[in-house]
């Protein structure tokens, strides 16, 4: 197959090898679980059960809200000891409710029916992900029925990873490929695509391997593995769609537009699950890794899990270490502690050494030697996009593409000037997002001000009318109709009182 190119990119070098070794562990259940009623883009879901409720491994704790959310369900069975707010790792500073779960040895699982994917309707199928909480496992965390809503003509398998220490797929892909082909088909069939590809780093030798035996023996050839470069950020969602297939999705636009859906491998095989085995998504891979653990590796951790706790699954801390991030060094967010719990879009903890962490240098001016922007896989200009935000001009910044900014942070590497590029649009993007809220925000409020002045006349009216018919109580019925009739005219538009009646 004949592969494009994507625009800028960098060649880092890889650390996947460092925990792929071991191949997939199991993470002990800790005793208690802290799981996090957002673990999705969009609305927090709402608790379902209370203080005190026993709860069987899989059951549903926390019901979606609106569209764009996801059910949430227990990894264990156990006991609810709190609902109540926490800090969020990933947004640091905002809280949302969490359900913490005392668990228990007790094996109670709670499981939908199977059902027969090649047998059952599509919008049934759609149904089952919903049910099953399932959320884009790729960092993402996008409702998945909400992304297969809609028909498509190719289907991608996203095995891409974006950076060099993350390897929870790769992991995956070596021990399941054949149940992350199988959800492929699954997927196509559901957004009757005639196409599948599964992308696959060339550096991931024996997962392409897996992938390959797997497509043979289970896709019956309706998925076709592509080994893609190993360039960074290769995993991101517009830029695999152009290395595979030439085209681009346009500015503001989304993969739907050119008639592609993709899907990371992971959330493949969670969707299989989901259907044929009835299984919710109450746990996933995760990359412990990085100098300052002491045995890297990928493990299957139950969704709720704190960071200490898989730490401490990989042997613990080196003494080497010295930074901990949620995430690859590229994108990952650096965390002040470990006492945060993981959810369904977190794939990787990395624990960097000393060495590893380089303090920013002092920003100097920018010199406008143009590297950001052949840097940048998103083909957008930095240095203009800086001086757009910094000059607090929100428009501009969205017309010339703030929101096509993928954070890959690559402008920030190569420029010379040390300037904080990607921090600057991620702040840019949550300026846009807040004055939308507060827009909306004054809008309602405006909306029930009119409500309530238009009930107040309303009722003013009522009282008028009554006064009239109170007045005419001892009038002939038509005198009270005359009166009523002029008491409706008083409040008619346009009325033009007159003194004289
Ligand atoms: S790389 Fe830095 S110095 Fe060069 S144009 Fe971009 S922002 Fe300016
Ligand atoms: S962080 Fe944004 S602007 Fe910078 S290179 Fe990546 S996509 Fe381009």
């Amino acid at each position: 197959m004949l592969l494009k190119h994507f625009h800028g990119g960098l060649t880092l070098a890889g650390h996947k090898g460092e925990s792929t070794g071991r191949g997939l562990q199991a993470c002990a259940m800790p005793p208690v679980l802290h799981v996090c009623l957002l673990q999705h883009a969009g609305t927090p879901a709402r608790a379902c059960v209370a203080v005190g409720d026993a709860v069987a491994a899989g059951q549903r704790i926390g019901i979606a809200e609106g569209e764009v959310s996801a059910d949430v369900h227990s990894p264990c069975a156990g006991r609810v000891l709190a609902v109540a707010p926490r800090p969020l790792a990933r947004f640091p500073g905002l809280e949302a409710d969490h359900v913490t779960l005392e668990t228990s040895a007790a094996p109670a699982a709670h499981r939908l029916p199977a059902m027969d994917w090649q047998a059952s309707e599509p919008a049934a199928l759609l149904e089952r992900l919903r049910a099953a909480g399932l959320v884009g496992l790729g960092g993402a965390g996008f409702p998945t029925a909400g992304k297969l809503a809609v028909a498509r003509d190719l289907l991608v398998l996203n095995g891409a990873e974006c950076e060099p220490w993350i390897a929870c797929d790769d992991a995956l892909l070596r021990e399941h490929a054949d149940d992350v082909v199988r959800g492929g088909r699954l997927l196509a069939r559901m957004v009757g695509a005639g196409r599948v590809l599964l992308a696959i780093e060339d550096a991931m030798t024996e997962a392409l391997a897996a992938a390959r035996a797997a497509a043979q023996s289970q896709g019956d050839g309706a998925v076709e593995v592509v080994a893609v470069p190993t360039i960074y950020p290769q995993g991101g969602e517009r830029q695999l769609i152009q290395v595979l297939t030439g085209q681009e999705v346009p500015r503001g636009g989304l993969p739907r537009d050119i008639g592609v859906i993709v899907q990371n491998v992971a959330t493949a095989r969670a969707a299989w699950l989901a259907v044929t085995q009835g299984e919710a998504l109450v746990s996933r891979v995760v990359t412990v890794t990085g100098p300052g653990v002491a045995q890297p590796g990928n493990f299957v951790v139950p969704i709720g899990t704190s960071v200490a706790h898989v730490v401490a699954q990989a042997g613990g801390y080196t003494d080497a270490a010295a930074r901990l991030l949620l995430g690859g060094p590229m994108m990952g967010q650096a965390l002040p502690h470990d006492d945060f719990p993981l959810g369904k879009q977190d794939n990787c903890v990395l624990v960097l050494s000393a060495d590893q962490v380089v303090d920013r240098e002092p920003e100097m001016p920018c010199i406008r030697c143009g590297d950001c922007a052949s840097a940048c896989p998103s083909q957008l200009l930095p240095q203009q996009l800086l001086w757009q935000a910094r000059a607090g001009n929100l428009e501009r910044a969205q017309d010339q593409g703030v929101f096509d900014c993928i954070e890959c942070g690559c402008c920030d590497l190569v420029c010379p000037s040390h300037i904080a590029l990607t921090q600057q649009f991620r702040s840019t993007k949550l300026a846009i997002r807040l004055r939308a809220a507060d827009t909306g925000i004054a809008l309602a409020a405006r909306e029930r001000h009119e409500h309530r002045q238009q009930r107040l006349e309303r009722e003013s009216a009522e009282r008028a009318q009554r006064h009239e018919a109170r007045r005419a109580g001892s009038a002939p019925a038509d005198a009270v109709a005359a009166a009523l009739e002029r008491a409706r005219a008083r409040q008619s538009p346009g009325h033009d009182p007159d003194p004289s009646t």
